[in-house]
């Protein structure tokens, strides 16, 4: 099983984003053996994904066409990025959405980072900490895909039901997480 964490943009998102994001990524899933993979051409936003009465995107929707391309590329884990807001099913908005595999080799998860910035809310733009969430969220989606559940701790897999949450937990797993995630990477290969 190749170790391997691709990073796939969809639709209209600035690439440097991305690159931002692959060294965070590669600095923290490195001690996992994983690489991370910036797939160069980004894939479109479907008008079939879209609630023109929410003026959101169909999270779950966006996944499940992700999944069918990755299969056929035969990328085990992905991470989609996007910049568009997000629903899935009844919540209002997520931050990002993964699958929480049966079979550990394989997994996708998604990230919105639209809401991640401090101007949606009006505010002063702060590039730093908006990498910082994106990286908090990216992990948090990817520790889905490798089978970890949401965390009481202080734990990047604690669940963010607003932005405050993000910014409260930290870009790590706490001691259980880290414990189950060794052992699930150890069995890779
Ligand atoms: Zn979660
Ligand atoms: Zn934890």
């Amino acid at each position: 099983m190749k170790k391997i964490i691709y990073l796939q943009r969809i639709g209209d998102i600035d690439p440097g984003i991305l690159i931002v994001l692959k060294k965070d990524l590669k600095w923290f899933f490195e001690k996992y053996g994983f690489k991370i993979v910036n797939i160069p051409n980004p894939i479109p936003l479907l008008k079939s994904e879209y609630d023109s009465y929410k003026r959101q995107y169909d999270a779950l929707k966006i996944k499940k066409r992700l999944i069918k391309y990755v299969k056929i590329k035969d990328y085990n884990r992905v991470l989609g990025v996007l910049d568009v807001d997000i629903f899935s099913k009844y919540l209002n908005f997520v931050f990002g959405v993964a699958d929480l595999p049966k079979n550990q080799n394989f997994g996708s998860a998604l990230i919105s980072v639209t809401r991640l910035k401090e101007s949606f809310y009006r505010r002063t733009e702060n590039i730093a900490l908006f990498e910082l969430r994106i990286v908090k969220e990216a992990i948090h989606e990817l520790g889905h895909t490798f089978g970890l559940k949401h965390c009481i701790n202080f734990c990047v897999m604690k669940f963010s039901n607003t932005l405050e949450d993000t910014d409260q937990k930290p870009p790590k797993f706490c001691e259980d997480c880290a414990n189950k995630m060794d052992i699930i990477t150890d069995n890779f290969d």
